[in-house]
């Protein structure tokens, strides 16, 4: 069982995170999420839910009052999380979408963000970040982009191609292909993050070409979703 993660840079921050591969099962399941948690040894009481619906809504846990509030409510549509507080965690699922989790070095806060192509023409990535810098002005930003369907796989029509930058676009013959990576790069740099501390994907991880590690929608019309989770243990 494989979690494909940035081990070194997350834990110096006091954060431990990652995208699970398909051989955890699917996290959709309720039971599978619990097994996993069990399985890393995480109190699942502590790990945060929601539901997802390609928002730009971001849900941000960073005092205990926050977290009262959070909890009085039974359902939380949003798709993003920032998580400042020590022992709480908090989970996204995807299936092609991209996993982007978003950290300061010092280690107060970290982000985890459920990108689909939609939220990021909403710019999800880039608010999230500037929430970060709303909350600390000195915040130095590192990210790490987890597997999703990569430039290789992700074939728009014109619609969809439209509403992103052009650079992020690759035309092929008659087809168009959109890359997210570049989107969500360019718009952290927009914030001011160093692209150099921005860890990125390949074709080895991209959720479509890459079958034995991952889910895909596109790939098999199926809703199995992957977890990404993130775990404020402090430092
Ligand atoms: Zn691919």
């Amino acid at each position: 069982m494989k979690r494909i993660y940035d081990d070194e840079r997350m834990l110096e921050a006091g954060f431990i995170g990652g995208t699970l591969s398909k051989d955890f099962g699917n996290a959709r399941e309720t039971e599978i999420a619990k097994k996993i948690f069990a399985d890393l040894h995480l109190p699942e009481d502590k790990i945060l839910g929601l539901k997802q619906e390609h928002t730009d809504t971001i849900i941000s846990i960073t005092t205990e009052a926050e977290l009262s509030e959070y909890k009085k409510q039974a359902k939380h549509i949003a798709d993003a999380w920032l998580i400042g507080l020590n022992n709480i965690g908090a989970m996204i699922l995807t299936a092609d979408c991209v996993p982007l989790f978003l950290w300061d070095e010092s280690g107060k806060y970290i982000g985890l963000a459920h990108c689909g192509w939609r939220g990021i023409v909403k710019k999800l990535p880039q608010k999230l970040a500037r929430l970060i810098k709303e909350k600390d002005k000195e915040a130095k930003l590192i990210a790490y982009i987890g597997p999703h369907i990569e430039k290789c796989c992700f074939e728009v029509k014109e619609d969809v191609a439209s509403q992103f930058s052009p650079e992020s676009i690759i035309k092929k013959e008659d087809k168009i292909f959109v890359d997210l990576t570049k989107e969500i790069v360019l718009q952290l740099m927009a914030e001011g993050v160093d692209p150099l501390k921005i860890k990125r994907g390949c074709h080895c991880t991209c959720t479509c070409c890459n079958e034995q590690d991952f889910f895909s929608y596109r790939r098999t019309k199926q809703k199995d979703g992957l977890m990404s989770f993130i775990y404020k243990i402090g430092r």
